[in-house]
């Protein structure tokens, strides 16, 4: 099996450096027409500046595909709606969006300011909502859209001195949770990569031989899948250095209790068995979890 995008054209946020410049490029080199975006500013968002995506965009010309550079900050809707314009003036759909701009501001959550915690929780996920709402309506007209979120570890199961990167990393799960049964009718598609690769970053927490094994590229080959033709829906791809896994929200059994024992004491006594991870599941949707209790109130009233 070959993985194309001929005639597919992509956007693909944050591109001028690390995954986004690797996605963009194996997207282009597998056929698709990207706009490259990249805001160019530091790693903690400071600053702005066109160099990084225009530098892609050679890259990519000099290979042999298509690019434009788009400079749009994805915090800013109005910036992302010209980003989007921009793409269809030149090819007149988009098909694929990976919603990868982002920025660090770390420090213990006592130390962290408001407007710093504001500020991730604005590129993270108000960039990937401005993004994914910028394309929506044009891929459920067009019965086709593959979008990726950027997740991270530090959402899925936390990291010292990340609380506003974490928040926003696992908001984009959530995100993706509801819109992917949202368009699911359209043919648009939402998953999630969680990568860990060498990037300007991650430059500073690892050891460089550590860093030599973490290439972007291997990280691009999973996001490739997340937005192909055959993607899955509302999946979380775990990828770093050559390792892919898949990560999943699963709720136990759990216990019912009668009226009588609805009480702390008894959900406490009952920790251990509402704890039980032997008959977990994944559920397909919010209401599942209230239909899984009601069927055991209801299955408890019916031996009245
Ligand atoms: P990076 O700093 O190399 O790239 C991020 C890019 O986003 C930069 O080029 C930056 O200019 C751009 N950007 C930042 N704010 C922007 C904005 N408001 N509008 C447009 N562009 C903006 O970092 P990276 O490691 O390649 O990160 C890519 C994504 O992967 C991020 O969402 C990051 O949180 C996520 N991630 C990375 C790792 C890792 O190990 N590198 C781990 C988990 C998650």
């Amino acid at each position: 099996m070959s993985i194309r995008f001929d005639g597919q054209v992509a956007i693909v946020t944050g591109a001028g450096n690390g995954l986004g410049r690797s996605h963009a490029i194996a997207l282009a080199a597998r056929g698709a027409k990207v706009v490259v975006n990249d805001l160019g500013g530091a790693r903690d968002g400071a600053g702005s500046s066109s160099a990084a995506a225009k530098s892609v965009v050679e890259e990519i010309k000099a290979a042999g595909g298509e690019a434009i550079a788009h400079g749009a900050n994805v915090a800013n809707y109005s910036d992302v709606e010209d980003m989007v314009q921009q793409a269809l003036n030149a090819w007149g759909r988009v098909d694929i969006l990976i919603n990868n701009a982002g920025i660090l501001r770390d420090k213990s959550f006592t130390k962290m300011s408001i407007d710093d915690f504001k500020l991730v929780m604005d590129v993270h996920l108000m960039g990937s909502v401005n993004c994914t709402k910028a394309v929506w309506d044009l891929m459920k007209e067009q019965q086709y859209g593959r979008i990726v979120m950027t997740t991270s570890s530090s959402g899925l199961y936390g990291n010292f001195g990340q609380t506003n990167y974490g928040a926003a990393k696992m908001a984009v799960v959530g995100l993706m949770n509801t819109l992917g049964l949202e368009g699911a009718k359209y043919n648009v598609r939402i998953n999630a990569l969680a990568p860990t690769a060498a990037t300007r970053m991650t430059e500073d927490i690892m050891p460089e031989e550590i860093l030599a094994m973490l290439v972007p590229e291997a990280v691009t080959a999973g996001a490739l899948i997340l937005c192909h033709e055959g993607a899955p829906s509302r999946h979380i791809l775990c990828a770093g250095g050559g390792g892919y896994a898949s990560s999943k929200i699963f709720e136990t059994e759990g216990v019912y209790l009668e009226p009588a024992q609805q009480t702390p004491e008894a959900v406490a006594a009952h920790w251990d068995e509402i704890c039980n991870t032997d008959k977990q599941s994944p559920l397909d949707n919010g209401a599942k979890q209230s239909e899984k209790f009601l069927l055991k109130a209801q299955a408890f009233l019916a031996q009245d």
